[in-house]
């Protein structure tokens, strides 16, 4: 077994219970619930394979949605983590997870071009990195698409979603997203717009409005938990 300098000095430990080794063990990788009644991301009603009700298709709409765990225990803490600060190894474990357990056979045919939901300059600043970004970025790799950051611009600071009444956090998110410096790179592509959590989906709609405004000919979201 290898064991680096920073192993000893910071340990793995696992996200879901603390436990020494690794960043996610067995038993917690068991008590992940993967989701069994995918969504359509427009409506939010429950629909086959994640894609949009053909009623609810726009042309600035989303197409359909990825989301692959259930947001509870372990996979709360888990996200959490993500954030707290960039562990490598934690995000290669948690890509492979992902695709271990993911059904991707409604987006495997396709050749992706990755965007994270982008996080406001002022948190990028204080955080050092986006983890809608690293994990992209990781998934890209894994799965032989491109990647591509600063597409989306976040424009404005907000609440934080999670805080809000549903009908605010559709008023808090309007407008907040714009073009950013690649967003060229999208035009005529499909687009997977990763995310961690999906809680009303009024965030990654806005983000699907601009990518589609700016000539991606396809939008699908990809998120770790709903
Ligand atoms: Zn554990
Ligand atoms: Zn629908």
């Amino acid at each position: 077994m290898d064991m680096w300098w920073s192993d000893w000095l910071f340990p793995k430990r696992c996200v879901g219970c603390d436990d020494f080794g690794s960043y996610l063990c067995s038993n917690c990788v068991n008590l992940l619930k993967a989701i069994d009644t995918p969504i359509c991301p427009m409506c939010t009603k429950p629909f086959v394979s994640g894609k949009t009700h053909p009623k609810c298709q726009k042309p600035l709409g989303f197409d359909g949605l990825v989301a692959v765990f259930e947001h509870k225990y372990p996979t709360r803490r888990l996200i959490s983590k993500l954030k707290y600060k960039f562990i490598t190894d934690l995000y290669d474990d948690l890509t492979e997870i992902l695709l271990s357990f993911t059904d991707f056979s409604s987006i495997s045919d396709g050749a992706w071009l990755v965007v994270g939901v982008p996080l406001h300059k002022s948190r990028l600043n204080w955080r050092g990195f986006n983890q809608a970004d690293e994990l992209g970025k990781k998934l890209a790799q894994a799965c032989g698409w491109e990647f591509e950051t600063n597409v989306l611009l976040r424009t404005k600071k907000v609440k934080n979603q999670m805080e809000l009444k549903r009908s605010d956090r559709l008023q808090n998110v309007k407008g907040i997203f714009a073009k950013g410096k690649n967003i060229n790179r999208i035009k005529n592509k499909n687009v997977l717009l990763v995310d961690d959590v999906w809680t009303t989906g009024a965030t990654m709609r806005e983000c699907t409005k601009v990518l589609k405004r700016n000539g991606a000919s396809k939008v699908w979201g990809l998120v770790v938990a709903r």
